[in-house]
Parts: structure tokens; sequence; C-alpha cells
């Protein structure tokens, strides 16, 4: 079938360009362009890149005011079939453009932008063959310098303006004349970021007889040539440039002068950049699996053999050998001719993660790694894309890995927060990874120690007919060791004795012992973000929205405390309104000063500090392990990065400075977060031989979500923390549409802001949805605000925002989006903006 018209959407971000737009397609191209072609398009006065989503027979519009497009930019479409159908689901589910969605699944290599580039204007030239003579043919006399430049551009072809202008740095005004008068021309076309990175190679073109023949040609003077040509007969094969002339000691010229003679060949090939070339991955076989290991890894060969695409929640404690797990599901997915994803959270695609799949699969494992540069991740990508690969390992955005057949994907630790992108597109990689393995029939299993209550809850009841995993359970160490033993310390009682350090007595006796024993602690400081709110150091009091059970924030300017989920504000008190004591502050203790305190107690104590300030160089994270590993530190110090997935023999101790920060945090799900993030730390001490200490500093030591965490028992936090959320209406028991809006002028945004709640309640109203979600409707819908954000103001722009908090079979998306278009069309200015963002994970 002849396909004449295919619809483009086009790289212009703006949401009058979020739909399709029609193009003819030029003959050249119509036997390779395909549903996933890149292609670059004439818009407007532009040329823009865009992605093919649909092909069409005959056009359905008038077909002499349709443009062709312009140029075809890959062989191979780099977007498959099921990704660009991925793309849609997405911008609908996630109110977002289709075009962020699909640049999404593109190595940033290929957000190509259109580039100027100058070249002879063909009409102008004499057809035939390019002699002397047609230069006269011209209309105008040139200039030496003119005819030279027109001679370059004839052997080079287009080159950009800039690229020009660097060759003739004295010669813009003659380049400009000639483009006036139509000698030269302009036109656009896309360029990459990056190119394939190619090498130059070197082989004999001769061989048997000829070879002796040319070999004896050689005069003295080319003593060095013939040293070449008898190597690379020697070897026999295509040896890189680069090695030969270092092998040998030659220069280049030498072998090109081989060349002119014809007896060998310099060609460039492409190769792949390797980020983990210079490094040696042993090799690993199955373990033989534990009991608990069997019935697990049964239930999802079953599915794979089957094809029955379902979802697992696997529920293992730390160490239960989840990971193993995977490693043996994946070996048996690749068996059968399909391929794997493998989903870490960013923070924990640690050096040994990748170990352990380099380990087992080699050189069948794509990474892909925030912190590859641009070309090395192009690479990856495009062995995935090119069917090279059968694994990819990577953050959220694997989840797009290009394979043509995914048998299965794996998500690791489902439960961390990192896997909702922050940015447009604001979509959550679970949903994502669940559609995909439908696309493909492929099996889903979400592993974690501590499962987010969405999954564990949508596992239980069922109730979601999109997302009901089967759950499994592994209860067991596999090697055998038990958990460590938790020791919860009141700091309350610390400051009663006397003691105002921030560290404990427990915790400062147990890392003095490592020290004498030459063993390795770690220590978290527990700290999220820059919130502040306010803590009683006496009794552990903080002050909360009574409406909201979420912490309230400290505005130091105002000097006053405020909810920002329903915008209730009152003063900052002075003294604790439960116990009188002036021990009342707002609290937040970084890592640096805890270094110091280290230092001070322990003179000569090795801390390695891991945070922000000291990961934020590429390599940095790996090597500071690497130290702490070797035992150059005595203590790892850091935030939220020290809890993930580390395994040290020599770790005995485990301390977290104070449990309580992350749970003050103004965020309903700040119980959840600590109990994962305990749970976590916890689990990183004794995983070996020696026995492990863990030490919990806290000013609520009844806190459910810290003593839960203390006996490793999930769940039990999990049938409390569930009440808490059903009496107050929070997810999972409902879902959560945050909404901000912006603009420079404060007073017309509160009127806009205002104007959006009216009339998206007003149409939840006519639906019959609109009401408090404590009336006993199976559907219903309320929204909070709109209040000022937590970050009021960000670049000159006040925010405000709103909640809206639903339940049961609604669209409430589409609700949401339509209201807010409307918004801005009514209102004629473009430079209220305002921001969408479905099952939001932070509500800042
Ligand atoms: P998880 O991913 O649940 O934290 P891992 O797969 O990392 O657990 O396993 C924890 C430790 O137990 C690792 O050191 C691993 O090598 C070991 N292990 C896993 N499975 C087995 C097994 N079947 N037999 C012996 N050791 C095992
Ligand atoms: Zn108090
Ligand atoms: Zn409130």
């Amino acid at each position: 079938m002849m396909y004449r018209m295919a619809k483009v959407i086009v790289d212009v971000p703006s949401r009058e360009t979020d739909r399709p737009f029609d193009y003819l397609i030029p003959e050249s191209m119509s036997e390779w362009i395909e549903v996933g072609s890149r292609v670059g398009v004439p818009f407007g006065r532009r040329t823009v890149q865009g992605f093919v989503v649909s092909l069409h027979e005959e056009p359905e519009m008038d077909k002499s005011r349709m443009k062709p497009i312009q140029e075809l930019l890959d062989l191979l479409p780099p977007l498959p079939h099921d990704l660009v159908e991925l793309a849609a689901w997405m911008s609908k589910k996630y109110a977002c453009s289709m075009i962020s969605t699909l640049q999404l699944m593109i190595p940033a290599a290929l957000k190509g932008k259109a580039e100027r580039y100058i070249h002879l204007n063909e009409d102008n030239e004499v057809s035939g063959e390019l002699d002397e003579g047609a230069l006269f043919a011209l209309p105008s006399v040139l200039s030496r310098e003119e005819e030279e430049i027109i001679s370059y551009l004839r052997s080079s072809g287009p080159v950009t303006m800039s690229h020009l202008s660097l060759r003739y740095p004295a010669h813009s005004k003659l380049i400009k004349g000639l483009l006036g008068n139509g000698i030269l021309s302009e036109s656009q076309s896309i360029k990459d970021k990056i190119r394939k990175k190619t090498i130059k190679t070197v082989a004999a073109t001769v061989s048997g007889e000829e070879a002796e023949i040319a070999l004896a040609s050689f005069g003295a003077q080319a003593r060095r040539q013939k040293e070449v040509l008898n190597f690379l007969l020697e070897v026999g094969v295509t040896l890189s440039l680069q090695e030969v002339l270092s092998t040998l000691q030659v220069t280049a010229g030498t072998v090109k002068k081989l060349v002119e003679k014809g007896y060998a060949v310099i060609e460039d090939v492409e190769v792949f950049r390797d980020p983990y070339q210079d490094r040696h991955f042993k090799g690993t076989v199955p373990l033989e699996r534990t009991p608990e290991q069997d019935y697990v890894y049964n239930a999802l060969i079953n599915t794979l053999n089957k094809r029955t695409n379902d979802v697992f929640l696997l529920h293992g404690i730390t160490g239960s050998g989840k990971t193993e797990v995977y490693l043996q599901t994946i070996e048996r997915c690749i068996s059968m001719g399909r391929q794997a994803i493998v989903l870490v959270p960013e923070i924990s695609l640690t050096p040994q993660m990748v170990e352990r799949f380099k380990g087992r699969f080699g050189a069948k494992v794509a990474v892909m790694h925030s912190r590859l540069s641009t070309g090395e991740r192009y690479d990856e990508w495009r062995k995935i894309r090119e069917g090279r690969v059968e694994v990819a390992i990577g953050a959220r955005s694997a989840v797009f890995a290009p394979f043509k057949d995914l048998g299965l994907i794996v998500m690791d630790e489902e439960h961390e927060t990192s896997y909702k992108q922050e940015e447009t597109p604001k979509y959550h990689t679970r949903d994502v990874a669940v559609r995909r393995a439908q696309q493909h029939g492929a099996a889903v299993i979400l592993g974690s120690a501590t499962p987010s209550l969405e999954s564990y809850y949508a596992a239980r009841s069922k109730s979601d007919d999109n997302f009901a995993p089967i759950l499994l359970e592994m209860n067991q160490r596999a090697s055998g060791s038990s958990l460590p033993g938790v020791h919860i310390v009141d700091m309350r009682e610390e400051l009663k004795e006397g003691n105002r350090s921030m560290f404990s007595r427990a915790l400062h006796s147990g890392i003095a012992s490592r020290l004498e024993r030459g063993e390795q602690t770690v220590l978290l400081l527990n700290r999220r973000g820059h919130s502040t709110f306010v803590m009683c150091r006496s009794c552990g009091y903080v002050a909360g929205c009574s409406e909201c059970d979420i912490s309230l924030t400290y505005h130091q300017k105002s000097n006053n405390l405020r909810c920002h989920y329903c915008g209730y504000s009152a003063p900052a008190p002075s003294i604790c309104p439960e116990c009188g004591s002036e021990h009342i502050r707002y609290f937040g203790t970084g890592t640096q000063r805890v270094e110091g305190e280290l230092s001070k107690l322990f003179p000569g104590i090795r801390v390695i500090r891991m945070d922000v300030d000291t990961t934020s160089e590429k390599g940095s994270h790996e090597k500071l392990l690497q130290a702490f590993r070797e035992k150059k530190g005595d203590v790892l110090l850091g935030t939220q990065m020290v809890a993930k997935g580390l395994d040290f023999p020599d770790v005995t101790l485990v301390g977290v400075i104070a449990a309580d920060t992350a749970l003050n945090f103004p965020d309903f799900r700040s119980a959840e977060k600590t109990f994962q993030l305990l749970t976590q730390v916890a689990g990183r001490a004794g995983r070996h031989q020696l026995p492990g200490e863990v030490v919990i500093q806290s000013y609520v030591p009844d806190h459910y979500s810290i003593v839960h965490a203390s006996g490793h028992d999930y769940n039990s936090f999990v049938r409390e923390e569930l009440n808490h959320r059903k009496a107050l209406h929070y997810p999972p028991y409902s879902r959560l549409i945050l909404v901000t809006m912006s603009h420079e002028k404060l007073p017309l945004l509160l009127r806009m802001a205002e104007n959006f709640v009216v009339e998206l309640k007003g149409k939840a109203q006519k639906h019959g949805w609109y009401g408090s979600l404590d009336r006993f409707m199976p559907e219903a819908l309320d929204i909070l605000g709109p209040v000022a954000s937590p970050m009021p103001r960000i670049k000159n722009r006040y925010r405000f925002q709103c909640m809206v908090k639903y339940r049961g079979n609604i669209d409430a998306v589409s609700l949401v989006r339509e209201t807010a278009s409307a918004t801005v069309d009514n209102l004629r200015d473009a430079s209220l903006q305002i921001s969408i963002d479905v099952d939001p994970q932070m509500l800042m």
C-alpha cells in the first residue's frame, strides 16, 4: 500500500500545536516512512523536528495546501509503534502534551534542532559538468575571494553559517552579498546533537603473490611503509588506525602513502561507546534457590510460560534474595527469546547493582544511567533498538527501552518516590510499566521490602480493575542471617539527663566501640527538602493542622505557621503549648554540622560524607562508596542515599540521628516514608557474619512508624496507616490531582485561581460528583484551596495551588484539563501557567 500522507506531532511546545499536523509524503520517502519515524517538516517559516504518528492513503484536505515532509532523519524509526501508542495514553492520563511524552522516549542525542545552512544556489548553476567556464555564466564579475568561497562550497556541500564565517573571518560582507544576489542561498535542516561515533580502521588490500610483489617493490626510503604492510599482512584482520600507529610508531602519512599505492584501505567504522569497557565483571552462576525463592520463582515462570500478563507485588524483607529471583527469572525470559527491563531508583543504581546484572548476563545488558554522557546514553539506547542486547537496566526512563518483544519488567524498590517524575510529563513509572507490559503481554514484578500503600492496598483489595497485583511474600533472609536488633532512644530523656548533644549516649558508645574493634558505622541524617517545622525538644510536640493531619510549615518572614493543604495559619509559638517549655524552635540539622560534631567527639575519626554537596560530580557517589568499602572511612554519614541497597560486610552499627524529621514533613505520606526509610537503613546492618545493631534517635519514640520499623513489622504498620488514610480520605482511599497556577501579578492570579475552583466545582456538580468525601457516595470529588504554594514565589512568579481529591470511576483528569484550558482561553493571557500533577508524590 502506498501512503501519501502522514500525521506529524511537531516539536513546538504550545497548547495550540498539541495536535497532529498533516504532511504529504514525497515519493522518495514513501518506502521508508513509518509510524514512529523522525522527520524534519516545514512549520510556518521554520523547519522543525516531528514524529509520524499515523499514515494515510489519501490526504483528507486539499493537497495543494499541504506541504511535503522535508527530510527523514533516521532509516530505522527511533520509536516502535507501541511507544507511539503509549505516548498517546500517557498524554491523556497525565494531562500533558503528546510531544513532551514522545521526547521522553528518545535519547537526548536525537533531540535535533534546525540549523541554517549555506549552499550554492542550484538555479544559478550551469547544469552538467562543473567546469571552470560555469562561473563566467553568472551575471556579475566575481572577485578572486568570491570565487574562492564558491569553489569551496562546491566541494564541501552545504555548511553552517558559523562554519563558513570561521573559515572566511574577513569576508562576512562578501558572503552576505553573495546571499543577496542569489548566488548563495540558505536552507534549514535538522541536526542531531550527537553523531554515531566512528573510528578509522586500516586493512591490507593485497594478499598472496600480489602481496609478495608489493613488498618487494618498496625502496629504501619506503622502509616504514613496508613495515606497515608487513604488519597488516601478518595480522590479517582490520585494525584500528590508532592501534597501528602506536604499535609501529609510524605517522598517519606513512599509512596514507600505502593507501595511495592501493595496498591498503582506510575506512570509517561505526563503534559503540561503552561506559563499562574498562571494567571487568566477574561472572556469576544462579544460586540454589531457598524454598521461599523457589515458590516465587515458579509463580513467575508460570506466568512467563502462559503469557498471562500478570502483575506481581513481591514483598520480601531486605536480604531475602529478591535480586537473585529477578536474575533467574530474567534468564528464563531471555531463553524464551524475549527481553527484560529492570527498573531501579536512580540512587540505587550503584556499581553493586550493575555488577550483579553484568556479572550474570555480560554484554547482553545495556545500562541507562543519568550520569552517562549523552553519547554513551545514545549508544546504550541504540544497542536496545537494534536488538543487540536483551536486558536494559536503568532508572525510570528505562521503562521506554525500545525492545521488540518484552517478556518481563522488574521494578525494584517499587515504593521509591523517585519513580514519579516531578517535571512535565509528571508520570509514574509504575503505571507506565504496567501499561507497557499489557501491550507486550509481559509480566511485571514490583519488588520491595516496604511496598507502597497504594500497591499493597491494590493487591489486597482488588478494587481497581486496571491494577490488581498478585501478592508474593518472602520473610526469611536468603543467607540465613537474622535481622538486626533495633534500639530506640528517646531524645527527650537525653535532654532531661543533661545531654544536649545530637548524639545519644547509646549511639556515642556504639560508635566508640566500633572504632575500637575496627568495624564500620553508617549514620543517617533523615532530612527531606528544606522544610522547617516547629518542634519542642522537651516533649516532642510538633505544631500540626488538625484538619489535614500534617505538620505546619514555619515561615520565617511572617513568623507564622501555615498548612499548605488547606491554608490554615497561626502565629508561631514561643513556648510549647503542650508542656510550657521554652525549648521550642524550628528544626533542621545539616550533615556538615554532624561531621563537625563527630570529629570533636572522636578526634581522628575518618568520616565519609555523602550528600548533595559531595556527590554532584560524575562518579563521586561511586568513589565515596568504594572508599568506604576499602575501609578508608570509619563512618559513612549521609542523607537518604546511604540507606539504599548497600551491602558492606563490616558495617555492624547503623545510627539514625533524628528519625522524626521526615515524620514532620508536611506530607500525608510522611509516616510511610519514615517507616520505609528506617526499615531500609536497618536492613544495612549485619548482612553477613558479624551481627548488626541499629540505634534510632527520636523525639516521638512511640510513633507507630518508628515502633513498627524497629520491630521489622510491615503488616502492623500498614494496618495502622491505612486506618489514618481512610479516616481522612487520602490515597489509596482517594486519588489526588494537584493543580498549580502561576503568574507575575498576584491579584490577577488570585482571581484566576478562585475562578478555576468555582468552574471546576460547577462542572463536578453537573455530573453529580461534587461534595465532601465524607458523605457516602461511591463517586465523589472535593476541591481544597486555592492556597499559596509552599514555595509561593519562584522566579518572580506567584504560585497558588489547589488539590482535587476524588474517588470512584470519574474522569477527573479530563475535567481538570478542560477547566484549565478554558481558564487560560478566557483570560487570553499566555503568561498564566497552569500545571497539573496527576497522582502527585510531592505535594510541594
Ligand atoms: P534482596 O534483593 O532481597 O535484598 P539479595 O538478592 O540481594 O536480596 O540477596 C541478599 C544476599 O543473599 C546476597 O548476598 C545474595 O548473594 C544472597 N543470596 C540470595 N539468594 C541466595 C541463595 N539462594 N542462597 C544463598 N545466598 C543467597
Ligand atoms: Zn513541649
Ligand atoms: Zn490543613
